[in-house]
C-alpha cells in the first residue's frame, strides 16, 4: 500500500460508474498496481504537493469506453494519468519526472492535459521512453522528446 495513494484510487473510474461498470482490478494485476503506487509515491514525495490520478486501472471495458490504445499498460495496472497543478504546468511536471534518476518508468508521455506514466512489466526493463502525444483529426501520433 502506497503512503499517498490507495488502491481506491487507482481504480476509480468516471466512466465506469457512469456506466455502472465493475471496474475492480483482478488478483493478476494488483503487484503491478503496487509497484505502480511506489513509483508514483516517490514521484509525489519528490513534488512536495499533491498528485490528481485521472486514470489509473482500467478493465479492458473500460478502456474501450475511454478510447485507450488496445494494449494499453492501463489494463495491466502499469499506468497512470496524472497531474498535479500546484507544481506549475505539465511541463514542467514532465520534465521534473524525467530527470528523477530513480524513477524506473517504461514510458512517460506528454499528453497536453495530462502525463502518463507507465513501468515496465515485472522483471523487464524499463524503456524509459518519454513522448508527446499530438492530437490531429481525432488520431494520436506521438513524437520523440518533450515540447
Ligand atoms: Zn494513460
Amino acid at each position: 500500500m502506497g503512503a499517498y495513494f490507495s488502491l481506491a484510487e487507482l481504480t476509480h473510474s468516471q466512466m465506469a460508474v457512469r456506466y455502472g461498470l465493475d471496474n475492480s482490478p483482478p488478483e493478476s494485476v494488483l503487484a503491478n498496481l503496487d509497484r505502480l503506487m511506489a513509483t508514483l509515491d516517490y514521484i509525489r514525495e519528490s513534488i512536495g504537493v499533491p498528485i490528481i490520478i485521472t486514470s489509473g486501472y482500467r478493465s479492458p471495458r473500460v478502456n474501450r469506453l475511454v478510447g485507450g490504445a488496445q494494449h494499453s499498460a492501463h489494463m495491466d495496472g502499469r499506468a497512470a494519468d496524472f497531474i498535479a497543478p500546484r507544481f506549475g504546468s505539465l511541463l514542467r511536471l514532465a520534465q521534473h519526472v524525467r530527470g528523477l534518476s530513480t524513477v524506473r518508468y517504461d514510458q512517460l508521455i506528454y499528453e497536453g492535459d495530462w502525463l502518463h506514466l507507465s513501468i515496465p512489466r515485472a522483471g523487464c526493463e524499463p524503456r524509459q521512453e518519454v513522448l508527446t502525444a499530438v492530437f490531429t483529426d481525432g488520431h494520436a501520433w506521438y513524437s520523440q522528446g518533450l515540447p
